[in-house]
């Protein structure tokens, strides 16, 4: 039996048209588009390039976005005076941090500089141990993970009490995925590099969440039938087969896991979408705060 797809792109098109048109009753309502601050430090190629596709999808649903370009030396101080600035900038809703940002920047203390009702990554300290707290809310939830939540709640089975798998606990993916989906009520084990038995962890999951930065490392063998499967990973690997010389895999061997799983997301279309989508809903969310506060 084949699994069903969860059509990341479907899923965040239709969110998308719901955001654009709250971004157009905002403007209505404020004068103004809803804002979001990017800051991008140095010259990675895949950070430029995943600023570029925030910013066309700002476009889109008619969030206004503005970028501070600063080079691979920037300092600490010219970093954090680019966050403060957007701080203190009403226009600007929400603050992006591109990460990783350049080896000499502390990053702990960039991200602490975000104002919290402006952090819509949802990584500030603050907002991480709201969402791993009891009776707590955080401000936002970040956006990865968030999207990773609503695909596996778009399949329409039950979180609650279902074992879930979380395949690494980094700050901004598996940590967070982890807490959110405990809060859910399923029951959370966290897998990481110095877990024993991996496969053995994995197929005893109901929900798989992989996120580990490793080409299809999550063997479909290891799956429990039926499982759902969200393949956070986006590895990029030679393939001269296509135009560009590569072409993006997964974290998951999709086609075994596909065989076996319930569900699962494909790379790309699926968590991907959802990352941008939860970005331009929390920047839409901070800006109606702005003007009901
Ligand atoms: P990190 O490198 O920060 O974390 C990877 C995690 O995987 C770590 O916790 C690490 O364990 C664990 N790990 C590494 N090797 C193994 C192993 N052999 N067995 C078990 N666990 C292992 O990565 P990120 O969390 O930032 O990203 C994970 C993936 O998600 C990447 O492919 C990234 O490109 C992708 N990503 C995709 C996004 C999207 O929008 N689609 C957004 C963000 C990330 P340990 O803690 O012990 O080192």
């Amino acid at each position: 039996m084949s699994a069903q797809i969860i059509d990341g792109r479907a899923i965040a098109g239709r969110i998308q048209g719901e955001i654009k048109a709250s971004a157009g009753d905002f403007l209505e309502a404020a004068g103004a588009s809803p804002g979001l601050g990017v800051v991008l430090a140095g010259d990675d190629a895949a950070s430029a390039m995943y600023v570029r596709m925030k910013r066309r999808a700002c476009e889109r649903v008619g969030i206004v976005s503005e970028a501070r370009l600063l080079p691979s030396s920037a300092s600490q101080r010219e970093v954090e005076d680019a966050v403060r600035g957007f701080n203190e900038d009403p226009a600007i809703h929400g603050i992006l941090v591109q990460l990783p940002l350049p080896d000499q920047i502390d990053e702990e203390a960039v991200l602490n500089e975000i104002s919290l009702g402006k952090d819509v990554d949802g990584i500030h300290p603050m907002n991480l141990g709201k969402l791993g707290m009891r009776g707590r809310e955080p401000t936002f939830t970040p956006a990865t993970p968030t999207g990773a939540m609503i695909l596996i709640e778009e399949t329409g089975q039950t979180i609650e009490g279902a074992r879930a798998v979380v395949v690494g606990r980094s700050n901004i993916v598996g940590l967070p995925v982890a807490l959110m989906l405990a809060n859910a009520n399923a029951t959370v084990t966290i897998c990481h590099s110095r877990t024993r038995d991996l496969a053995g962890q994995v197929g005893n999951a109901d929900i798989v969440v992989a996120a580990v930065g490793r080409p299809e490392y999550v063997k479909g063998a290891w799956l429990k039938p039926g499982a759902i499967v969200i393949d956070v990973g986006s590895n990029s690997v030679d393939d001269p087969a296509s135009e560009k010389g590569y072409r993006y895999v997964g974290d998951v061997e999709f086609a075994t896991a596909r065989e076996r799983a319930g569900f699962i997301t494909k790379v790309p279309g699926g968590v991907g979408p959802m990352t941008i989508t939860m970005l331009l809903q929390n920047t839409l969310k901070a800006a109606w705060r702005s003007v009901v506060a």
